[in-house]
């Protein structure tokens, strides 16, 4: 699995690093960042992705 983000779309919900901590924080604008870019188990990113409000997230396998 390889996880890409779109930081232009992120409108800065946090639903993401709720949903997976492991993979996914924020920065100082509450923009998303990619702590692991190819996490070794979903570890709640699918869950990520659906809950996304800005549809920023996709990941490839
Ligand atoms: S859930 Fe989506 S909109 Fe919210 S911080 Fe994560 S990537 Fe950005």
């Amino acid at each position: 699995m390889t996880i890409h983000i779109d930081r232009e779309r992120c409108v800065a919900a946090g639903t993401c690093v709720m949903t997976a901590p492991a993979v996914f924080d924020q920065d100082d604008d509450g923009i998303v960042e990619l702590l692991q870019a190819e996490p070794a188990d979903d570890a709640g990113v699918a869950d990520a992705v659906a809950r996304c409000p800005a549809a920023a997230i996709e990941v490839t396998v």
